[in-house]
């Protein structure tokens, strides 16, 4: 198909605010000859689970030159349209009441869509270049509504409707649209122009988000050898009373927080929710590389119309989450022991799950589509999270690489040789390409170590390989169910009973949300979703419980009572204590060898 074929056009307007629905055309001006099939993708590329984008076409019709044409519809995405020479037309109606990054929403305040959620493909025409206008909805109380997205404007002032461009569909899915009355600050980073946008209400400081995104831009550019692959990038920010999420594009990230993440103008330190708003900026713009240029070969082309396997979300995600906090330091944003203690907090949240025993990293990224996606309630025994392994794997290559070369190769270089050799050559990484390539970079032989980080379920030699870089690996118990480790126990070591299990409030006392295995709670026959009342008859609720077990002795035997559904039961127990399975790190100032090479892995003033 040439580039000079004639574009396929779409426009979109938000009809209803209302009742949430957008109008939705697709002019096909050329359609394949014998009757064009079209279909609407089943999943996002970021996000791997399938959310069939099709069940929110309320209404659909086609016409040609005038003329009505038959649709029939041949399995839940797909629509056979009757055959006509030229000028097809579509028209079709799409619920918009989704207020994530993944998907689409729409009413009287914003509008926010990602191509996926409106977009429906015309098969056999995917390389053509697409248009999009954008309308505004009628009425005065939209007068004020702007657009912002990263799809290049080919007839639209700057932030204003009219109409947009993609060199193919699979480029117009890639840039969501936010339409309604944002705020907006603008950076440079290595002569790039960046946009933030921020849809809700707020009270935050924008000039303060501005003047920290950019270091961090500016480190990832000039990491990936100081070109940044686009000329335009705009974080998109929706903020709600309580969310976190986000999601990579190829010149975009949309970005889901809550309102007290952002810095108020008073701040003058990175608050811990800032740090956290700050690390998915970083996370989401590293993917800007790695995973929307540098890409499994299993996603060139994205198949969206049902689920695409890869054992490689680990480096993809893993990688990137290892990298999104090092260049929080790298930027100057937090210090050495912050950055430490981050790490700490990652390596808690593996070592809380016994899943880890029992799933790979390349397991976990296979199955993520009906595992790490959904998770139910034993989750953390039995799967192990390809994001918070795989930045440890991440970790541990890096410091593997680095001791066995003291510091000549890294996982840096790694990512700096995989950009040149993939993301610009846009090659795909073929499924057991990465770990070769890491080989042919390193020149070590590297298969044992890969065996034993991705394809078993046995934990790394995270203390020995931390230890060669002068860190001490340290193991505590929890101090509660809100203790996210990365920090030392302070206060007395006497060991103390622990119920073994997540609760929340409830109305009459503490619900189990989840047990972790073979805690006080699972022993006890206790069961996510048993509403706790009463430790030997005294009354607890979620904030109480925990510190009552604490009058209890280790290993003492008491009953906990508990509805299950509407019934009443008794559960007798032995107390036990939790697992150390709190991590912390540490320096090791006496090793002189270990405390160069950490200098060379962590100081970057
Ligand atoms: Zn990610």
């Amino acid at each position: 198909m040439s580039a000079n074929s004639p574009a396929n056009h779409y426009t979109v307007k938000p009809v209803r605010p209302e009742a949430h629905v957008y109008e939705v055309t697709l002019h096909i001006p050329e359609p394949i000859a014998g009757g064009q099939i079209v279909h609407m993708p089943a999943w996002i590329p970021g996000s791997y689970m399938i959310r069939d984008f099709a069940k929110n076409i309320v209404q659909l019709w086609a016409e040609s030159e005038g003329r009505m044409l038959a649709v029939d519809k041949v399995d839940k995405q797909t629509w056979q349209v009757e055959s006509c020479e030229r000028d097809l037309c579509l028209r079709y109606e799409v619920y918009a009441w989704d207020l994530s990054v993944r998907a689409a929403h729409l009413d009287k305040t914003h509008a926010y869509f990602n191509g996926t959620s409106l977009f429906m493909a015309a098969q056999g025409l995917e390389d053509r270049p697409c248009t999009l206008e954008l309308l505004s909805p009628d009425g005065k109380e939209y007068q004020l509504w702007k657009v912002a997205t990263a799809m290049p404007r080919l007839n639209a002032e700057e932030f204003g409707f009219g109409t947009y461009q993609a060199a193919n569909y699979d480029e117009l899915i890639d840039h969501p649209v936010e339409i309604g009355q944002f705020d907006h600050i603008r950076f440079e980073a290595c002569g790039v122009p960046h946009d933030v946008v921020i849809t809700g209400a707020h009270n935050a400081d924008l000039e303060r988000i501005a003047r920290d995104l950019k270091p961090i831009c500016e480190a990832q550019i000039a990491f990936f050898g100081g070109k940044a692959p686009v000329d335009y990038y705009l974080f998109m920010v929706m903020v709600v009373g309580n969310g976190y999420g986000g999601l990579e594009h190829r010149a975009s990230t949309s970005l889901l927080c809550s309102r007290d993440d952002l810095p108020a103008f008073s701040a003058k330190e990175l608050s811990e929710p800032y740090k956290l708003f700050l690390g998915l900026c970083s996370h989401e713009y590293f993917h800007t590389w790695n995973v929307k240029r540098i890409k499994p070969e299993k996603f060139l082309p994205y198949d969206l119309r049902s689920e695409s396997h890869t054992r490689l979300l680990w480096v993809f995600e893993g990688i990137t989450s290892y990298y999104d906090e090092y260049f929080l330091l790298r930027a100057g944003l937090i210090s050495q022991e912050e950055f430490l203690e981050m790490l700490g907090q990652n390596m808690t949240r593996v070592y809380r799950g016994v899943g880890r025993f029992k799933q790979s990293v390349a397991d976990s990224s296979f199955d993520a589509w009906t595992k790490f996606y959904k998770q139910d309630e034993n989750a953390p025994n039995a799967i192990v999270s390809y994001y918070t392994k795989g930045a440890m794997i991440a970790l541990a290559l890096d410091l593997y690489l680095r001791k066995e070369t003291t510091a000549a190769i890294t996982l840096d270089l790694v990512m700096q040789k995989a950009w040149e050799r993939f993301g610009l050559n846009q090659r795909g990484v073929g499924e057991t390409e990465f770990e070769s390539f890491v080989e042919e970079v390193s020149g070590l032989e590297m298969k044992a170590f890969f065996d034993l980080a991705i394809r078993s379920a046995e934990d790394l030699p995270m203390d020995e390989l931390l230890a060669t870089h002068g860190i001490v690996m340290n193991y505590r118990r929890p101090l509660g169910q809100d203790d996210k480790g990365g920090k030392a126990d302070r206060g007395n070591s006497v060991i103390k009973p622990d119920l073994g299990a997540r609760v929340v409030r409830a109305e009459h006392g503490a619900r189990i949300q989840l047990v972790y295995e073979d805690g006080t709670a699972m022993c006890a026959g206790l069961a996510s979703e048993d509403v706790i009342i009463a430790v030997n008859g005294f009354r607890v609720g979620a904030e109480t419980l925990a510190k009552h077990l604490t009058r209890y002795r280790l290993g003492e035997r008491v009953v906990i009572q508990a509805f299950r559904h509407d019934v009443l039961m008794d559960f007798p127990v032995d107390l036990l204590a939790a697992p150390e399975n709190t991590i912390y790190l540490g320096l090791d100032e006496e090793n002189q060898a270990a405390s160069a090479l950490r200098e060379t892995w962590l100081n970057f003033r």
